[in-house]
C-alpha cells in the first residue's frame, strides 16, 4: 500500500484497463488524475433489496420481483424498436415487463421458468409496467442481494462500471492516511479516513454510508474553517486604510437611475457607505434573494472608491456573468458621464498579450476597476492600490480565493454577495466574523413568477406556449441537465435537444445552445445575441444558473427538474421574472417518483428562497441517504452548510480549540492535519 499524498500526480492510465481513449472519457467529467477519481463521489446508490410482490410495486422505483413464467413473451414490431413484452403475474397482481430490441430473450424466458426481474416500475391507469429490467436466476440474485452499487454521473461512452472498476483499483492500491487524532475521532464519533473514502463509494449498508458521509463532511468543513480562520485573523479590528470622505458621486448616480432603490437597497447602501467612511476596514456579506438587486449596490460601492482614486475589483464565478457585469457597469458610467477607460474586463480566456497589457494597466493604477472571473486573483495581477474587493455569487467561490484577493491590497474592504439563504448563525461560521447586510425586499413592480410541475406528456403544450411567448416578442430558456447524449437514457441533453427544437421552431424562431464545453468566446457571443433578442430560445445547461440578467426572457422550462437540487432550481428560475412582463417557469419531471414530485412542489408553491431552503431541509431530513443529493454550494463536494448544520457547528467549535492549542498546526497532535491542509486538493477551493 502506498501513500495517498501523491494521487493528484498519478494519471489514470496507470490503472489496468484504462488506455488513452478511456482516459479522455474520464477527462470529460473532470477526472484527470487518481485524486480526482477518488473524489468523484457517486450521485446516488443502487441498493439490491428484497423482492417485492407485484401488488406492492411503487411507481418510479427500481425494484425486483420474482416471476413464475406462465406464458412466453410476445414481440411487437412496428414502432421504432422491437418490443418484447412479458405478461406475467403473481398472486398479488399483474405486470407487463418490457424490453427494447431484445427479441432473442424469447429463448430464455420460457414457460415454467422462474426469474427475478429488477427494473424501473411505472404505474399507469391500473397497469404496472417494468421497463428494461435486469434478469437474474434466484441463485444469482441471492449473490447480489443486500449489496449497494454506486451510481456515478456519466457522459457518452463512459459507463458506470468503468468508473466503479477504476475506483476499486485505486482503493485496493492505496491507503488514506489518518490525520485526525484519535481523541477527536472518538469525541465526534467519526470513522477513520480510509474507511470513509472506501465506503462512500462501496457501502454495504446505509449505516456504513452514513458514517462515511459524516466523516467526509466533517473533513470538508474542517479544511474550510481552518483556512477561513487564517483569513479572519487578519481582519480583526484593522484600521481603515481607504477611508472614503464622502459619497456624493454615488448619490448622483442614485438620482440618475431609471428606478428608485427599494427600501432594502437604501438601508443596505447606507450600511456599506457608513462602513467605507468609518475608521475600520469593511468585511461584509450582502445577502439577497435572486433578483433583489445586489449588483447596483456593488456598483455604487465601486464608484465611491474610484472617485477617490482607489482601485476596486469585482469577481464573478463565470465569464458570462463577468462580461455582463462589465457591460452593465460601462453603461452605468456612460449614463453618468464617467470615464469608462478606467474599467477593465479580465477573464481567463484572454490572450497572453491582452493579459500582459491588462496587468500593466492595473499595476500602474491607470485602471481603477477590474471586473472578471477568478483570473483576477491570479498571482501575476498586481494592483497599485486595491481598496475594495467584491465577489458576486460568493457561494460559487471557495475560501482560498477570497483569501488571495484579500492579500492583493493592504487589507482592502471586502464585500461578498450571495443569494444563498443561509441563517445568520451559520453565515457567521461560513463567512467568518463578517457583518451581514440583507436585501429582504424585491423591486416592487415585479409580477410573481407563475410555476407548474408537469410530466413529459406536457412537452407539446409547453412548446406551443413558448411559441406564443416568443411570438409576442419574449424569450425563453430551456435547461437540460446534460451537455451530450448520455448512458443514462432518462436524461435530456443540450446538443440533441437543440437540434430537435431547431426543427420545430426554426426558421421563425431562432434557437441556439449554451454549455460549459463551448469556448469562452462562443459562450459570450451566444449570450450577447440572446440579450439583444436575436436568439429567442436558448437551450442551456446550468451555466446560466448564476447572475445572468436578460429581463426580456419570460419562460423557463427545466427538463429533468428532478435531477437538480432545489437551491439550484431556485437560482435557475431567478433568470426570469426580471422585467415588467409576467414570467412562467415549467418544471418538467422526467421520472414519476412521488418523492421527487414532493420536492418540486415546494418550488411550485413558492418563489421565496428562504422558504424553499427550509422546506428542502425538512424533506432531506426524512429522505434516505441512498438518494443523496448535493447542496450545490461550491467549495464543498458532500457537505451542505445548511443540511449538515449540526456538524458545521461542531467543527467550528473544534477549529477554535485547535487554533488556540496549535495555531500553526505544526505540533505532534495536529502536524498531519497541517500537512494535509498544505496539499489539499483543488475542489475544496471552489468549482469554477
Ligand atoms: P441579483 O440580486 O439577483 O443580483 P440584479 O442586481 O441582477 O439582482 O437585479 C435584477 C434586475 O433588477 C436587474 O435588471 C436590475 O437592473 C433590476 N433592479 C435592481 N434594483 C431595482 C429596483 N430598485 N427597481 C427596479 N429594478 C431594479
Ligand atoms: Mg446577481
Amino acid at each position: 500500500m502506498g501513500s495517498n499524498n501523491l494521487l493528484a500526480e498519478k494519471r489514470l492510465s496507470e490503472l489496468k484497463g484504462i488506455g488513452p481513449k478511456s482516459e479522455k472519457l474520464f477527462g470529460k467529467v473532470g477526472i484527470d488524475n487518481l485524486d480526482q477519481l477518488i473524489h468523484y463521489y457517486p450521485r446516488a446508490y443502487d441498493a439490491y433489496k428484497e423482492c417485492v410482490p407485484v401488488g406492492e410495486l411503487v411507481s418510479g422505483e427500481k425494484q425486483a420481483v420474482i416471476i413464475h413464467i406462465k406464458r412466453p413473451p410476445v414481440i411487437k414490431t412496428g414502432g421504432r424498436a422491437a418490443l418484447t413484452i412479458l405478461n406475467a403475474e403473481d398472486i398479488t397482481g399483474k405486470i407487463e415487463i418490457h424490453w427494447f430490441n431484445m427479441p432473442y430473450l424469447r429463448a430464455t424466458l420460457k414457460r415454467g421458468a422462474v426469474f427475478i426481474f429488477r427494473g424501473m416500475v411505472i404505474r399507469k391507469n391500473n397497469r404496472v409496467i417494468m421497463e428494461h429490467p435486469e434478469i437474474f436466476t434466484l441463485a444469482q440474485y441471492e449473490d447480489v442481494k443486500g449489496s449497494v452499487q454506486p451510481v456515478y454521473s456519466l457522459t457518452a461512452g463512459l459507463k458506470n462500471k468503468m468508473i466503479a472498476k477504476a475506483v476499486k483499483q485505486v482503493l485496493g492500491k492505496y491507503a488514506f492516511i489518518e490525520y485526525l487524532p484519535d481523541d477527536i475521532r472518538n469525541k465526534y464519533g467519526l470513522v477513520d479516513r480510509d474507511t470513509a473514502v472506501n465506503k462512500i463509494h462501496f457501502p454495504i449498508s446505509e449505516k456504513e454510508l452514513k458514517d462515511a458521509h459524516k466523516r467526509l463532511v466533517f473533513d470538508e468543513f474542517l479544511v474550510y474553517l481552518l483556512r477561513l480562520s487564517k483569513i479572519n485573523e487578519n481582519y480583526k479590528e484593522t484600521e481603515n486604510n481607504y477611508k472614503i470622505q464622502d459619497t456624493s458621486e454615488a448619490d448622483r448616480i442614485i438620482n440618475n437611475l431609471s428606478f428608485d432603490l427599494t427600501g432594502a437597497q437604501k438601508k443596505v447602501w447606507s450600511e456599506i457607505r457608513d462602513e467605507l467612511m468609518s475608521s475600520h476596514t469593511m468585511n461584509r456579506l450582502l445577502q439577497g434573494d435572486v433578483g433583489s438587486g445586489k449588483t447596483i449596490i456593488a456598483f455604487l460601492s465601486m464608484i465611491s472608491v474610484m472617485s477617490k482614486g482607489y482601485q476596486c475589483a469585482l469577481m464573478a464565478p463565470t465569464e458570462v456573468l463577468a462580461a455582463q457585469h462589465y457591460n452593465s457597469f460601462i453603461r452605468l458610467l456612460r449614463e453618468n458621464s464617467i470615464d469608462t477607460e478606467q474599467v477593465l474586463l479580465l477573464t481567463g480566456s484572454m490572450t497572453a498579450k491582452e493579459k500582459r497589457e491588462s496587468y500593466e494597466k492595473i499595476a500602474s493604477g491607470e485602471v481603477k476597476a477590474v471586473i472578471g472571473t477568478h483570473a483576477i486573483i491570479q498571482y501575476k495581477v498586481e494592483f497599485k492600490c486595491l481598496s475594495l474587493a467584491i465577489t458576486d455569487e460568493q457561494h460559487r467561490f471557495g475560501v482560498k480565493q477570497r483569501g488571495i484577493i484579500a492579500e492583493k491590497g493592504i487589507l482592502p474592504h471586502i464585500l461578498v454577495m450571495s443569494a444563498t439563504p443561509i441563517p445568520r448563525t451559520l453565515a457567521l461560521i461560513i463567512y467568518g466574523e463578517l457583518k451581514i447586510s440583507v436585501l429582504d425586499e424585491l423591486p416592487a413592480e415585479r409580477l410573481k413568477i407563475k410555476n407548474c410541475v408537469v410530466d413529459t406528456s406536457y412537452r407539446k403544450t409547453a412548446y406551443s406556449f413558448i411559441k406564443k411567448e416568443t411570438d409576442s416578442g419574449h424569450q425563453a430558456y430551456i435547461i437540460c441537465p446534460m451537455i451530450e447524449p448520455n448512458e443514462d437514457l432518462g436524461c435530456e441533453n443540450v446538443i440533441e435537444y437543440t437540434k430537435k427544437l431547431k426543427k420545430i421552431f426554426e426558421p421563425d424562431v431562432r434557437v441556439e445552445m449554451l454549455h460549459g464545453r463551448m469556448t469562452a468566446e462562443e459562450k459570450l457571443n451566444i449570450m450577447n445575441e440572446f440579450s439583444e433578442n436575436k436568439i429567442r430560445i436558448l437551450v442551456s445547461t446550468t451555466v446560466i444558473e448564476v447572475g445572468v440578467d436578460v429581463p426580456n426572457a419570460t419562460v423557463m422550462m427545466i427538463e429533468n427538474a428532478e435531477r437538480f437540487g432545489l437551491a439550484q432550481l431556485h437560482q435557475l428560475r431567478g433568470r426570469i421574472g426580471r422585467g415588467d412582463a409576467q414570467s412562467y417557469c415549467i418544471f418538467l419531471q422526467g421520472d414519476s417518483k412521488e418523492e421527487d414530485n414532493k420536492r418540486l412542489q415546494i418550488l411550485n408553491k413558492s418563489n421565496d428562497g428562504f422558504y424553499i431552503a427550509q422546506e428542502d431541509l425538512k424533506l432531506r431530513g426524512q429522505g434516505d441517504l441512498f438518494g443523496l443529493r448535493q447542496s450545490g454550494m461550491a467549495g464543498f463536494s458532500l457537505a451542505d452548510p445548511f443540511g449538515d448544520a449540526d456538524i458545521l457547528i461542531q467543527v467550528s467549535e473544534l477549529v477554535k480549540e485547535i487554533i488556540k492549542e496549535d495555531p500553526d498546526l505544526s505540533g505532534e497532535k495536529y502536524g498531519l492535519l497541517g500537512n494535509m491542509l498544505e496539499q489539499v486538493r483543488n475542489d475544496i477551493e471552489g468549482i469554477l
